[in-house]
């Protein structure tokens, strides 16, 4: 096999794939080796190899062993996710294997199902991250993936399936309309102060706010 035809194999299952992949539809470990050495083609790890074009987080996930997962999965998709360290959060599966690999910082998931290349659902990342992050965290992506069309009704039935009980309860008060991550936050921590709240509401000469609290104060989030 050329290398321009194991990237175009590649290419056809996302730009990375395993190695006996490769070998099963035809490539020679030296077709493998030279496609390396040309720099057509990368291995992110033993055994596996992809195209250089393929997106760093998907990379590092299969260096690690993995799919991208959790918080990294989300913000991938422009959901709106807080957690300042920004590590990659990868998922390999039950009993997956991870690897060492340069500057490995990865928050390794092990929720069950089989792992292999690139992103996990949003779903799963939705679930991923309540048990990762936390309930509010949690919340905040949860609409901040909902008001662009990325949670349908479907969706959001699986992620609260996927929740345990006990992480459920955002879930019953998110909405679609909450337009940044920090309104998300502080309308959860009212709600459960027991402090009723209005979200977007139009004011007379004044426009629309943030939230309107207990019908006199108006609070605006700088998200
Ligand atoms: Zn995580
Ligand atoms: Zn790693």
């Amino acid at each position: 096999m050329t290398p321009a035809a194991i990237v175009d194999f590649l290419a056809e299952r996302e730009g990375i794939a395993r190695g006996r992949s490769l070998l099963r539809a035809g490539a020679s470990r030296d077709d493998l080796r030279s496609a390396v050495a040309c720099g057509a083609v990368e291995r992110p790890r033993t055994g596996v190899y992809c195209t250089p074009r393929l997106a760093s987080a998907q990379r590092t996930a299969a260096a690690h062993g993995g799919e991208v997962a959790c918080a990294s999965a989300l913000r991938r998709r422009g959901v709106w996710v807080l957690d300042h360290e920004e590590r990659p959060h990868v998922w390999v599966g039950p009993h997956g294997r991870t690897f060492r690999h340069d500057g490995c910082r990865c928050v390794t998931h092990r929720d069950d199902g089989i792992s292999a290349f690139g992103d996990v659902s949003v779903v799963r990342a939705l679930v991923q991250l309540a048990t990762c992050l936390g309930d509010e965290a949690f919340f905040a992506a949860f609409e901040s993936a909902w008001h662009p069309g990325l949670l349908g009704e479907t969706e959001r039935a699986e992620v609260r399936a996927g929740l345990r009980a006990g992480q459920r309860s955002p879930t019953d008060i998110a909405r679609p309309d909450a337009e940044s991550g920090l309104e998300s936050i502080l309308r959860l921590r009212l709600l459960r102060r027991g402090i009723a709240v209005e979200c977007q509401v139009r004011i007379d000469g004044v426009g629309r706010v943030d939230f309107l609290i207990d019908g006199i104060l108006i609070v605006g989030s700088d998200g």
